[in-house]
């Protein structure tokens, strides 16, 4: 970079480069952001952060950094890679206010969120001033960023319009083991824009990785390994399977802290629902059998994406001390998902309890099916869980599988995400960015031809592309917002019909965690709640009536929590409902609703909905049960679906694999409507012989009959 030029990098009024400026302040106590003496705080973390082991090798990374493009740094978890080496780049010169920004990417918002916390508070700035982060519907940052943690599906959204990430002087992709889809996307983009960005730096970090595979991908990059330090885990089976493996984790817990020595307990889980449903277990597990003289108090913490920023911090509180002089200290225990696996580090955990499961993305192209599974991990997972247990002693894992399922029956690694995804956001951005030959891109692993093709057929269908293959101008807007191309469809056909005020509250509900809740120890209750605001037609008019209830109610917390309603997830919503209102706007799309007592409001909705999901449509079969159309799959209306009318046809969002396979969120749609809003699909003539296309063929023939009766 340019060492020369002589920049105000603080707006104090100095005359040195940036980087210098800012040095000769921190040397003298002084914070070069806020040009205030640095507080307590800072220098009692900045005693932390020096023991860190990629403290190390700062020169060394800054070296490799100064005379290459990309670097790839290899470290153990909890060596500081992410906290630190983003703010290496910072002070070395890569960030500066007004001059340009140093970005880190992160595959989960926890993270993201968590981590820039994390660093304004090491830095001794506000979050979102000088360090910010970005993750899709909430964006903390300023014109002051120099330092932005982001998911990587947002610096991939940045370029649409930013095509040579011209913000960015340097961009630090984290997790690269993870393999995410939208990591894969950016490493591929990354290295064309780095053909035209000779000044750009990237770093590429991970946990444990096939360094070599990284390295050889950018050219030879050159590899910086970080030695970490870690503590010897002793590692228990169980010797049978077991059957729950939630309740197994409970009661290995519990067994834990009336048996173990002091020290903390990671146990890691799939999602909110079971995490929370485990948390209830555990605290209530504990108290029924509460000796206080000799066990401590037992805090239990859960972590999960939708967790506000406030209680996702508590996981790093320290363990609850003796309840009097000499009684016995406590413990903490932190229920996670995988996020606890790599991207973020509790110290003092001394014990893991592992049941070997994470929610993982499959997709099947030739049932155009992707879908979230409780899926077992990889070897490569399970070895990376114990680790937790050894990072400030030696420590315990528990795995709740045999020795031998984990030998024989968990893969080395997990698939990319590439391999197992849908594609077709990633294929409309890809083309809103210029690539036009997908097949020539250079990803690292290449997605299946088949999940192109279905990606390609998609957007077709939808009219996102042009038969050419290129982007239409509605693709152009469809890619304009932070939505799957069918339900992003279905908010740019809103305004034709009449609804798009209702629609988009219905969209911001479908991206949001679940709003209705079911506690276990409370289903009766919750879902007669539910029934309050169940619409005859289905789950989407549902969501709709919880929405306008939730408003009419002034969005009061205690009104959602006698309605068994996630408050979290509404004040979501609406913020959501906001930012997406903003972008039809800048789209120039009308907001209009239909008068609610005419007869069409509802049809109208309806109608706007199969503008975009008519290709997620069932047919209820003479046999009783309902087959997916085009598809042929055996499909059951979900048990949380407040559909219970059987319609002929239906839509739906969500294909739920399970024993059994369920769709959800379902609405009942007319056959008239498919063959008039999406007569390209429901085209006869290549239609499969079903009795599908059977009724089709009786809509069809009474359009022609009443298009030839005289008027
Ligand atoms: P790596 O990226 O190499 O896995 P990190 O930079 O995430 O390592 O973590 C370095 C250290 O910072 C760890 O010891 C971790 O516990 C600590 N740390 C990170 N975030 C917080 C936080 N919010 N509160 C306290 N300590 C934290
Ligand atoms: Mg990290």
């Amino acid at each position: 970079m340019d060492r020369k030029r002589k920049v105000d990098i603080t707006g104090l009024g100095s005359t040195s480069t940036p980087a210098e400026d800012a040095a000769k302040k921190r040397n003298m106590g002084i914070n070069p952001f806020t040009g205030a003496p640095y507080s307590r705080k800072y220098y009692d973390i900045l005693e932390k952060r020096k023991k860190l082991p990629v403290h190390q090798f700062l020169d060394d990374l800054m070296d490799k950094v100064k005379n290459n493009q990309t670097v790839v740094v290899e470290g153990e978890t909890g060596s500081g890679k992410t906290t630190q080496i983003p703010q290496f780049l910072v002070e070395a010169g890569y960030g500066a206010i007004g001059e340009g920004c140093v970005a880190c990417t992160q595959p989960r918002r926890v993270a993201a969120m968590s981590i820039a916390n994390r660093v304004s508070d090491e830095m001794d700035v506000n979050l979102g001033d000088i360090v910010g982060y970005s993750i899709r519907f909430e964006i903390k940052n300023g014109p002051r960023t120099i330092l932005n943690f982001m998911t990587d599906g947002m610096l991939l959204r940045e370029a649409m319009n930013d095509p040579f990430l011209a913000k960015y002087k340097c961009i630090v992709l984290d997790e690269a083991h993870e393999r995410t889809l939208a990591t894969d996307v950016l490493m591929g983009l990354i290295k064309e824009v780095l053909k035209n960005r000779p000044d750009m730096r990237v770093v590429v970090m991970s946990a444990t990785l096939d360094a070599e595979k990284f390295q050889k991908y950018f050219d030879n990059a050159p590899l910086l390994k970080v030695p970490g330090r870690t503590f010897p885990v002793e590692i228990f089976y169980t010797p049978t399977p077991e059957r729950d493996y939630v309740e197994a984790a409970v009661r290995t817990v519990v067994q834990i802290h009336k048996c173990e020595d002091p020290g903390d307990v990671l146990l890691f889980l799939t999602g909110e629902v079971e995490i929370e449903d485990a948390c209830r277990a555990i605290r209530a597990e504990v108290e029924k059998s509460q000796d206080p003289t000799k066990e401590g108090e037992l805090a239990v913490y859960p972590l999960y994406s939708s967790l506000p920023p406030a209680a996702q911090q508590k996981i790093f509180r320290e363990a609850p001390g003796p309840k009097f002089p000499g009684g016995p200290v406590g413990r903490k225990v932190v229920v996670s998902t995988n996020v606890a696996e790599t991207s973020l580090t509790i110290d003092g955990i001394v014990y893991v309890v592992d049941p070997g499961f994470s929610k993982q993305k499959v997709y099947n192209p030739r049932i155009r099916v992707e879908s979230l599974l409780v899926s077992p991990i990889s070897r490569a997972s399970a070895q990376q869980r114990s680790g937790r247990a050894g990072r400030t002693r030696p420590g315990k894992c528990f795995r709740l599988y045999t020795e031998q399922s984990f030998k024989e029956e968990l893969l080395e690694q997990t698939y990319p995400e590439i391999l197992r995804s849908k594609m077709s956001n990633t294929v409309l951005t890809l083309l809103k960015l210029g690539v036009e030959d997908l097949v020539h891109f250079d990803f690292m692993d290449p997605p299946a031809p088949e999940t192109l093709m279905r990606a390609l057929e998609l957007l077709n269908y939808l009219g996102a592309l042009d038969d050419e293959g290129s982007l239409t101008d509605l693709g152009n807007k469809m890619s304009e917002l932070p939505l799957d191309p069918q339900l992003a469809k279905v908010l740019l056909a809103s305004p034709d019909y009449g609804c798009s005020n209702e629609v988009l509250s219905i969209v911001a509900m479908l991206s949001v965690p679940q709003v209705f809740m079911r506690p276990k120890e409370a289903q009766k209750a919750a879902d007669e709640a539910k029934a309050e605001f169940a619409h005859i037609d289905g789950d989407h008019l549902t969501l709709l009536n919880a929405y306008h209830a939730y408003k009419q109610n002034g969005g009061s917390k205690d009104w959602c929590f006698s309605n068994f309603i996630n408050s979290r997830s509404m004040v979501s919503a609406e913020n959501v409902r906001e930012q997406l209102g903003r972008l039809m706007g800048r789209l120039e799309l009308r907001m209009v609703s239909t008068e609610f007592t005419a007869r069409d409001y509802y049809t109208n909705i309806k109608k706007a909905l199969t503008a975009g999901m008519f290709m997620q449509v069932a047919h209820l079969e003479r046999s009783g049960h309902y087959l997916t159309v085009k598809d042929n799959q055996v499909v059951s209306i979900h048990p949380s679906s407040v559909l219970d009318n059987k319609p002929v046809w239906c839509m739906f969002e969500e294909f739920v694999l399970t024993s059994k396979n369920y769709i959800r969120t379902v609405t009942g749609v007319q056959a008239d409507w498919l063959v008039e809003i999406a007569p390209h699909y429901f085209d006869l003539e290549n239609f499969p012989e079903c009795e599908a296309k059977h009724d089709l063929e009786a809509v069809y023939r009474r359009k022609d009959k009443s298009q030839q009766r005289p008027k």
